[in-house]
């Protein structure tokens, strides 16, 4: 599956054409092409951290890596304000209703970030303990993996931005899923 990436492959291009003109200018582009990268441009994060993993993402959000550059700082504590849930850390079964019930209050379109061994498989220490859910795609629709124990603060960075790229290129979430469990698509 190809990627459109007439508007993606530089965050900075507006997906459009502006001509100046005497006295002001005419900016011509597509209502859909607009939405998408307004949409891209302000992914606001829904943080879910659970465990250690949490401690990358909050120095992801930190003066060195500094995620504001790309749009994504205004990080939410209520999902009713938030379009991506960041899941750092393990999963318990006591937990897993309270995901899923943050998940459902989430604004369409939304989409799930599995950061780290933990959130996508249960994790390297916990797999076979009877309280820990074995990953969050048996609780909810993951859309982008970020494997590593734990992922370094680059690797999260790396995610939103490929996450970005696609919601510019008018991938729809399927598609996006699609890519993430197929990375040969
Ligand atoms: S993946 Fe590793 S670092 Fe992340 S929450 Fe699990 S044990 Fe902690």
């Amino acid at each position: 599956m190809e990627i459109n990436h007439s508007a993606s492959q530089n965050t900075e291009v507006f997906p459009g054409a502006v001509m100046d003109l005497p006295g002001g200018g005419v900016v011509t582009s597509s209502f859909q092409d607009l939405i998408n990268w307004a949409r891209s441009n302000s992914l606001w994060p829904l943080t879910f951290a659970t465990s250690c993993c949490g401690i990358e993402m909050m120095s992801t959000a930190s003066a060195k890596y500094d995620f504001s550059r790309f749009g994504f700082e205004v990080a939410r504590a209520t999902p009713r304000q938030a379009d991506v849930i960041i899941i750092a850390g393990t999963i318990v079964n006591k937990m897993a209703p309270v995901l899923k019930r943050l998940y459902d209050q989430m604004a369409d379109p939304k989409y799930v970030i599995a950061m780290g061994a933990c959130a996508i498989s249960g994790g390297p220490f916990f797999y076979n303990t009877y309280s820990v859910v074995k990953g969050a795609d048996h609780i909810i629709p993951v859309d982008v993996y970020i494997p590593g124990c734990p992922p370094r603060p680059e690797a999260l960075l790396h995610a939103l931005i490929t996450l970005q790229d696609k919601i510019k290129g008018g991938l729809t979430r399927e598609q996006i899923r699609e890519q993430s469990t197929n990375p040969s698509l």
